[in-house]
């Protein structure tokens, strides 16, 4: 007889878009002072919903709030999927001090994704982060990695922390370099026995080798990093089509019906949260800074 495991995708087309499934906590990372990566598994031996680079699911604290957080793992990495949450009010917090075996809701997921599944081969990457915003492409620099040991592309990555305690994902980063990736990290404000660059990620694009007629970059991060990387990435050569930016919004139901989101004529939620930066997101950025 033919058993057939129920995956999450199942159950989440019977329950409908808004509704949360049940996924327990079934690991609990401190990163930093004030960033926890939770690993969440569905429970009864239910495979977790396939996403792609850069999307995110809503994520319930029963009795408190729901809000979006990224999927900070890889798709088809083994065991449960990752989120790493930065604890900055009600939600957030109650989601970064609930123990293992704790229940949550999650629905999704959702948005666009990072498109690295699309790149041409020869492409080098650029990835440029700052803060909680490597948490979207930590799975990605993985995938583009193995992209590149397949030769398909070299990588090349700038992450920016306030200080060096607040940097994420050291470990990773630590793997990133020993892989071969071009791997660079900056802080605000230096401590003692920090050895590596002081100032904003943008100083640094200027001289990072990379060719940029050939570079596709990703940023995420604080709304005005990304804008000044963006452009400074423009300024060096780079395609500002191929230069793509996740947008952050105030996210409610997350299918594009309730508004909340809305940036100019997009519905952050439905048409982002990862757009180019040419002819889309440098246009928004410009709208807001009047
Ligand atoms: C697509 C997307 C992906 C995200 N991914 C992550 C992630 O991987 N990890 C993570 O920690 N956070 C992520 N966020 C941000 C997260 O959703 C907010 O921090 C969260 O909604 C705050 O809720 P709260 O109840 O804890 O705090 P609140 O009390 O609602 O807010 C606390 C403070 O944060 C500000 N704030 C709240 N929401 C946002 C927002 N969306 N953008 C900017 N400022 C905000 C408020 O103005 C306030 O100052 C993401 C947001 C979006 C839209």
């Amino acid at each position: 007889m033919t058993t057939r495991t129920e995956s999450s995708s199942d159950t989440a087309a019977l329950l409908g878009p808004l509704t949360p499934e049940l996924y327990r906590i079934v690991g609990r990372r401190v990163e930093t002072g004030d960033v926890v990566t939770l690993s969440l598994e569905p429970p009864g031996g239910r495979t977790s919903s396939a996403f792609s680079h850069g999307q995110f699911n809503m994520i319930t604290a029963f009795g408190v709030g729901e809000v979006a957080i990224s999927i900070s793992s890889a798709p088809g990495a083994p065991g449960p999927i990752e989120h790493s949450v930065r604890d900055v009010g009600a939600v957030t917090h109650a989601l970064c001090v609930a123990p293992i075996g704790a229940t949550v809701g999650v629905r999704g997921p959702f948005g666009t994704n990072w498109g690295i599944d699309d790149l041409e081969d020869g492409a080098d990457v650029v990835v440029v982060a700052g803060g909680i915003g490597l948490a979207p492409l930590r799975g990605a620099v993985r995938d583009l990695i193995d992209r590149m040991r397949a030769g398909r592309g070299e990588v090349f990555v700038v992450v920016g922390a306030r200080s060096p305690e607040q940097i994420l994902f050291a470990e990773d980063i630590e793997e990133w370099r020993r892989s071969g990736a071009h791997v660079i990290v900056t802080v605000d404000v230096g401590a003692p026995g920090w050895e590596g660059p002081v100032g904003v990620v943008t100083s640094l694009l200027a001289g990072a080798p990379f060719d940029p007629v050939r570079s596709v970059a990703l940023t995420c991060g604080p709304e005005i990093m990304m804008r000044f990387a963006a452009r400074a990435l423009a300024d060096r050569g780079v395609d500002p089509l191929r230069i793509r930016v996740s947008l952050e919004r105030n996210m409610q139901c997350a299918i594009g019906l309730c508004g909340h989101c809305q940036l100019g004529p997009l519905l952050v939620c439905r048409d982002g949260p990862i757009v180019p930066f040419g002819g889309m997101a440098d246009r928004l950025f410009m709208e807001r800074q009047r």
